[in-house]
Parts: C-alpha cells; structure tokens; sequence
C-alpha cells in the first residue's frame, strides 16, 4: 500500500494552486501549505487502516462499502479515530471521497435500470482505481452560487454553477466554480457532483465526474490560514489543519468513464442528499471526536485557573460532554438504524441530521464553556514573542494561577487558539456550514420524518 512518503512526493504534479496572490509551484517546500499536506500524510501512517477487500484485495478500510450496521459502525469508529489519531483534526482525504463513491454507487444502478446506461460500470471501475492506488479525493459539489435567490438557469452569468460547454465524442468540457473544497489542493483527485436539485431546464448542470487534480484548466485559489499566520503562539494548527479552496473549472476536458452523470437532471437531487447523508454521517462522527480537543483544554484551563471544582465550571464541562456524546449518540444510532438502497447500507438520515443540527446550534455553547472557564486572558494575553523575549519571565510571574506561569500560558494559548481566535471563528463557520447548511438538514429531516406515529396518538386522544 501507499506510504505517506510516497504520498507526499506525488504532490508535486504540477497541480494550479494559488496562495495569498501567487502561484504555488510546490506545496511541499511551502512553509504553511506544507502542514495540511502532512495532516493528510499521515492517514497513511494510521495503523490497521488496511483490509482484506473480497474483490479488490488489500485497500484502505475507507474505502470499504457499507453492506450491514456493523461495516456502519466500523466506519464511525474509522472516522473518530483517525481525528484523534491527527490531533482532534477531521481527516478527510479520505472519507469524503468515499462518501460521494457511495452515493454514486447506488445512483447509477438506478440511472442505469431507468436508462439502460453504463454509468454503474463507469464507477466500479473509477472505484477500482482509487482503492487499489489508494487515493486521496476532495469532493467539489457547492457551487458558487451566485444569486441565491434564482435557480442555476436563472443567473445572470451560467458559470455561477458549474456546467458542460462542450461535448464530443471523446468526453465533455465543463466551466464554473465550486467553492470550500477541503483539502483539494492536497487530493488526488477532485469527485464533482450536483450541489442541489435541477430541473428540465437545467440538464447541463446536471452532471457529475472525476479529474485529476492536475487536470488542464483546473485551479485552486486557497483560503488564508490566519490561524497560523495570524497566531503566533498557535499550538494546534501548527500540526494539524484542513484548507478550503475555490476551484475553478476552466474549460476543464473529462473522458466519457469519468462521467458519472450527464444531463440525467432528475438523479441531480437524489444524488447531492445521498451524498449529504452520508457525509454528515463522517460529520457528527469526527465533531465527537474534536470536541474532546475542547473537552481536555477546559479541564486543563479550571486546573490552571483552580476553579475546577466551581459548580458552574462543572455546568461547562458538562456542556461539552454532552455536545461529545450527542455526536456519537447520534452517529450510533443511524448506524443501528440504517436504510438500504440498492444493496448499501445508508445511515438513517433522522438520527444523521439531528446531530448534524444539535452540533450546528450548540457549538457555540461548546466555544463559550471554554471562554467562560478560561477567562478573558485568551483574548487579550500577550504574544508568543513576548513569552520568548527578556520579559518573558516577568511574563509568566504575573500569569500564573493554580500552576506556574509557564504551565498555565501553554495551556492559555491552546485555549485561545480554540476559543478565541480567527481559528475559533473559523470553526464557528464550520460547524455552521460544513457538510451542508442548518437548512440544508432541517429540510432533509423535515422531508423524511414520519409524524405518523404521533398524530395517531393525537387522533386517539381527543376522538
Ligand atoms: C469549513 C468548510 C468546509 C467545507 N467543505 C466542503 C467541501 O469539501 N466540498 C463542498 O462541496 N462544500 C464544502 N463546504 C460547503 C458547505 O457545504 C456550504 O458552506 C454549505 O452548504 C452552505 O453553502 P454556502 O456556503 O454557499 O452558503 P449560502 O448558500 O450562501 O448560505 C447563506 C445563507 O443563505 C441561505 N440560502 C442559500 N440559498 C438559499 C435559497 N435558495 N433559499 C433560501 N435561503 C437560501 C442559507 O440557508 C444561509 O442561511 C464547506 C464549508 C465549510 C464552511
């Protein structure tokens, strides 16, 4: 199988990425590109990540599809602990890829009984490829959007979402952008699908493939990773960290086997929620595992401060137990309880979007537990380079607590850097938006809870 070094060096493929304004010819002598490039490295270096597939032989367990609760199970368990096994940072080389290929799978059964098509060929054998290569994947499915308030046909400008300008029979040409692709710059390859429901009129949005990173017209604009750059006495990015990007398609040419959906507008919608399912599914799976990055950093911060035993320090604590387990409450149940398609097991998508929707809203809790608990000092504390400076001794006198001044600061700073920094905001807006919008989840569990049950009950009680 693929080592992370091996990994590491195939980065360097010429792949189009910008970062602060300048092209980036090599990721890897990039001084803060070049963590997210380790973070991903190190999914090879998990141990037991390996299984013995009946088909395809030795591949990673990621890439195993869910045929019973258990293979769901062994995947929440897969996801928690390659977070913690990166710090408390989500790995998704990965797990989204394998996300989309799922969703996929079951799509193109189904667009091939409609159509008599050769779609579910196209993805065993893309499938076939990427396990045994052992690649990583980004997914670009959020299109830019524009105007949100017309539809992909209505827009003023077409490349608003991505769509085919041209096809031949070799394969199609598409153009637009997608936006927040994690850890694109850093995949293998990018999976694109739908980003919602598309009608009659909107076929040529309908669509849905796989390219190399490097493919020609393909570009990556970077987020900043402020919560380096910006933070001196950052602990945790410095590690571990995800980036996002805009990807721009520009005239970007796929081969037929690498389309997987064409124009077939009325599987766009089924195939962007299966997705959505499945990935908040890896969601509520690695938040349990990063909220124990909180968890620890507030019982470290009440010790330091020596107020763990207070009975509101208490009330926070709980606070982000409760948030942990809700996550895996949740990821357990909808692997108890799945539905299956097309012989693959989904995760129940009620017990997906509820904690998918609970971490939405309360994370904001988790971040003021940490805040309330560490005090106003991760907000307005020094920087790194005064703690290293000749000060730094009058420094770490005047900032100790229950512990020394030392102590207390390195755990002050992870705290800020959590709770009180562009990397907090940051992860405010992820646990926002990630995997899909709060309304994104509330429609899909809105769409398929049953209020059956209940209204009979009513029925009963006031016949
Ligand atoms: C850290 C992070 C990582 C991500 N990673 C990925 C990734 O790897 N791949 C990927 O494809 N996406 C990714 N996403 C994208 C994520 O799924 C989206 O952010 C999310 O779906 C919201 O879309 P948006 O950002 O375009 O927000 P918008 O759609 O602009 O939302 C803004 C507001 O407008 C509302 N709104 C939007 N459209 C309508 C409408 N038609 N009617 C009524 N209200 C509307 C929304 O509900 C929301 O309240 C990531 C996002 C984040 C923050």
């Amino acid at each position: 199988m693929r080592t992370s070094t091996e990994f590491i060096r195939s980065l360097e493929d010429g792949r189009t990425i910008y970062y602060r304004g300048k092209r980036i010819e090599n990721i890897n002598e990039h001084q803060i590109l070049r963590i997210a490039a380790l973070h991903a490295a190190k999914l090879f270096d998990y141990p037991n990540r390996i299984y013995e597939d009946e088909k395809f032989g030795q591949i990673s367990k990621f890439f195993k599809i869910p045929k019973s609760k258990e293979d769901l199970l062994d995947r929440h368990e897969l996801i928690y602990k390659t977070t913690m096994f990166c710090n408390g940072i989500f790995n998704i080389s990965q797990a989204i890829g394998s996300d989309a290929l799922f969703a996929l799978t079951i799509i193109s059964r189904k667009l091939d009984k409609k159509y008599g098509t050769d779609y579910s060929k196209r993805i065993e054998k893309y499938y076939e490829e990427v396990a045994k290569k052992d690649l990583t994947l980004a997914v670009a499915q959020t299109d830019v959007k524009g105007d949100r308030s017309k539809r992909p046909s209505e827009q003023i400008d077409p490349d608003m979402y991505l769509h085919v300008v041209k096809v031949d029979s070799n394969g199609i040409t598409v153009k637009g952008a997608k936006a927040h692709t994690t850890q694109s710059i850093v995949a293998d390859e990018i999976i694109v699908i739908p980003t919602r429901a598309m009608r009659s009129e909107e076929k040529d949005f309908s669509i849905a493939f796989a390219v190399p990173t490097n493919a020609k017209g393909l570009k990556m604009y970077c987020r900043p990773v402020d919560e380096v750059e910006g933070n001196t006495s950052s602990v945790l990015s410095k590690k571990d960290y995800e980036i996002e990007t805009i990807t721009v398609f520009d005239n970007v040419f796929v081969p037929w086997d690498r389309v997987f959906l064409f124009r077939e507008y009325e599987f766009a919608g089924a195939l962007a929620t299966l997705f959505a399912t499945f990935h908040r599914f890896t969601a509520i799976s690695y938040r349990s595992a990063t909220a124990n990055l909180y968890l620890g950093a507030a019982i470290k911060a009440a010790e330091a401060n020596g107020v763990l035993k207070e009975k509101h320090v208490r009330d926070d604590i709980l606070e982000i137990v409760m948030y942990k387990e809700i996550m895996k409450i949740s990821a357990l149940a909808a692997a108890i309880m799945p539905r299956i398609d097309e012989e693959v097991m989904i995760p129940n998508p009620i017990y997906t979007n509820i904690g998918k929707l609970y971490s939405n809203s309360r994370f904001v809790e988790v971040i003021k537990a940490l805040v309330d608990v560490s005090g106003g000092i991760i907000g307005t504390m020094p920087a790194q380079e005064d703690f290293e400076s000749e000060q730094g001794q009058e420094l770490e006198k005047y900032l100790r607590g229950a512990l020394d001044g030392r102590k207390r600061i390195e755990i002050m700073k992870l705290a800020k850097e959590l709770a009180s920094s562009s990397y907090a905001g940051y992860m405010i807006t992820l646990m926002a938006h990630a995997e899909g919008s709060i309304e994104a989840s509330k429609l899909e569990l809105e769409r398929s809870y049953d209020y059956g049950e209940a209204l009979e009950l009513v029925e009963k009680v006031i016949s």
